[in-house]
């Protein structure tokens, strides 16, 4: 299933190390773990002795307070279980950082007890750290991962890449199913969501049982695959829950969370008006809007291609796999698309976020190596905006209407997007069907986890028996009674490349070791029209080795100052330049002082 990198599509911005395509094995000992990794100090953390067989122990180590990184140790006597291995993507005022990952030293530090990785689903908020985490927990045998078979395809091919792959054990479940993993029993149920095979778990122990809900909605009509398996829901209910963790981001939204037919039906609305080329922006995972895309096509004689290195990947996968099949001759290679007439094209491409190494962002600012778009064409952009990406959005989108095309976006059409989390009515409905003695939101922001425990109490629940965890904060179940129990170490890990000629080298760094490595801020001024340097490039660094004395950093400074003023005249691609300035600098000051600060690009076009 591994396919040749292209090398002139851009690599999505929050991927695997793409060094593991080009350097091969190297890779494996490349991800340097943090030095703190073994340690666990720090004076406020609560020293915890085993868990003992009384009580079930639950600590978020991501995902809560948050939308992003979810995951979650189970633990029960000698067994320890995580639930999904996210990353997250850095927001707008984050450039330089290129992924963050959750602190695993707890994990790290009780291999013994360490019976897998269970995941809900494919998405990347919940398989996203893998290629990362994975090297950190050091064992033996390899580690079982369990999920569904699309989740797992993707997982496949994210740590084929990073050469990983014989360090895990892929099993795959289904809904309906339940493993055993030593005295805890995990059961796997059926969820709608926006990615075919998501599902819920529950982790059944002598204590009790905890369901994690993973990212759901109850969908009558999902395009791909069954509704949400209510009576296997019912049934764990009637057999009592101790405790619910329940997706909570969408909250703030009365009613139900419209069903996936709505976006096709648009969707096909839109592709059946249009006279000339359509280009559909979405998630590197959203399989079913490909799904939607293959099937427009067909009622309206056109042919459809995936751009994108994420998105050729995954659609592949999904090939492989069997959740898409399409007829001859209507999925094509892009270059065998670009020689069909514009009116019988459908490009389905990534960027819905406004990423700027991903393929909608390089169309909209004229950049793309091959797909040119012009006055008529149709973009049809189904995502919404993840919260901190708005102006990265907004600014491809007003570079699409520059280029005279027609813009379809969820600000101003509600049909081409609907979220794949549950409403209120649907949250209430999970509540009912699990009827649990305790509850807690996750996979939310603050605000959301409040309106969550109000909305448990509408439901008859007392107020008290809602728990509003916090990543690192630990939870014991007894058969009758919540506590929480202090914290551990947790947090944000940044997961910096060092780009692509640094010998594939992946740096994982915690705010402990920022301060051993320090940083360097490098300020540029361009001008908005042209391109051209106004100012800077300008470095000032903090915290640096002797090494990097004040020469050393003029010298990268112009280094870079001569990079810059290579590139080709034109509007300056913002992502682009924090890309090079990034591999510039970092490389001069590695070369001059064998250390490597983490690097901060602040951009600023006048
Ligand atoms: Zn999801
Ligand atoms: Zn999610």
């Amino acid at each position: 299933m591994r396919r040749p990198r292209r090398d002139d599509e851009a690599p999505e911005r929050v991927e695997t190390p793409r060094s593991g395509h080009q350097r091969g094995r190297q890779q494996r000992g490349a991800v340097r773990p943090s030095p703190e990794s073994t340690g666990g100090g720090g004076s406020d953390l609560t020293p915890l002795g085993p868990v003992g067989t009384d009580r079930v122990r639950v600590i978020p180590l991501g995902g809560v307070g948050e939308i992003g990184k979810n995951m979650t140790v189970v633990e029960f006597g000698q067994d320890l279980v995580l639930l999904d291995c996210g990353g997250k993507f850095p927001e707008d005022n984050q450039r330089g950082i290129d992924l963050i990952i959750p602190d695993v030293t707890y994990v790290a530090e009780r291999m013994r007890n360490f019976r897998g990785i269970l995941i809900t689903h494919g998405h990347e908020d919940h398989i996203g750290g893998l290629p990362y985490i994975i090297p950190q927990l050091k064992s033996s045998t390899p580690i079982p991962i369990y999920g569904p078979a699309l989740a797992l395809g993707f997982i496949e091919r994210k740590l084929l890449e990073a050469r990983l792959e014989d360090q895990v054990d892929l099993r795959e479940v289904k809904g309906g199913d339940t493993i055993q993993l030593g005295e805890i029993k995990a059961e796997f149920i059926r969820v709608t969501h926006t990615i075919p095979d998501a599902c819920a778990i529950a982790i059944h122990t002598p204590v009790g049982t905890i369901v994690d809900t993973g990212d759901f909605k109850f969908d009558p009509t999902p395009v791909m695959g069954k509704p949400t398996d209510e009576a296997q829901l019912k049934r764990i209910g009637n057999d009592g829950v101790l405790a619910l963790f329940s997706d909570t981001t969408r909250v703030e939204t009365e009613g139900s969370t419209p069903s996936e037919v709505v976006v096709q039906k648009r969707m096909e609305e839109v592709i059946g008006k249009a006279k000339a080329q359509i280009v559909i922006a979405t998630f590197a995972s959203n399989v079913s809007r490909i799904h939607m895309a293959i099937s427009a096509a067909v009622k309206h004689g056109r042919k459809v291609a995936v751009a994108g290195r994420s998105m050729e990947q995954n659609s592949r996968v999904a090939l492989d796999l069997g959740y898409l099949d399409p007829p001859d001759g209507v999925l094509i290679p892009l270059d065998e698309l670009l020689r069909q007439p514009k009116e019988k094209r459908i490009i389905v491409c990534t960027g819905s976020q406004g990423e700027a190494a991903a393929a909608l962002a390089r169309i909209a600012a004229g950049e793309h190596p091959k797909i040119r778009v012009s006055k008529g064409d149709v973009i049809f952009v189904s995502a919404s905006p993840i919260p901190g990406n708005e102006d990265t959005v907004s600014h491809t989108i007003d570079n699409l209407f520059r280029q005279g095309c027609d813009v379809v976006y969820s600000a101003i059409d509600r049909g081409v997007h609907v979220s794949g989390h549950a409403g209120r009515d649907e949250l209430l409905k999970m509540i009912r069907l699990l009827r649990p003695k305790f509850a807690a939101p996750i996979h939310g922001e603050y605000r959301h986890m409040m309106l969550y425990r109000d909305l448990c109490e509408t439901s008859g629940m007392r107020r008290e028996n809602v728990l509003m965890p916090e990543i690192g904060g630990v939870i014991e179940f007894t058969k009758d009674s919540a506590n929480q129990k202090g914290r551990i170490k947790a947090g944000n890990v940044l997961v910096d490349r060092l780009g692509d000629r640094e010998e594939g080298q992946v740096v994982l760094r915690t705010r402990e070791n920022l301060t051993r490595d320090g940083f360097v801020v490098v300020t540029i001024v361009l001008d908005r029209v042209s391109g051209e340097l106004i100012a800077g490039p300008e470095l000032v660094g903090k915290g640096l080795p002797p090494e990097l004395n004040a020469n050393v950093l003029r010298e990268a400074e112009g280094e870079l100052r001569r990079t810059l003023e290579r590139k080709k005249k034109g509007s300056p691609q913002y992502g682009y330049i924090v890309q090079r300035t990034k591999e510039t600098i970092g490389r001069a000051l590695y070369r001059r002082s064998r250390s490597r600060p983490l690097i901060l690009p602040v951009v600023t076009e006048l």
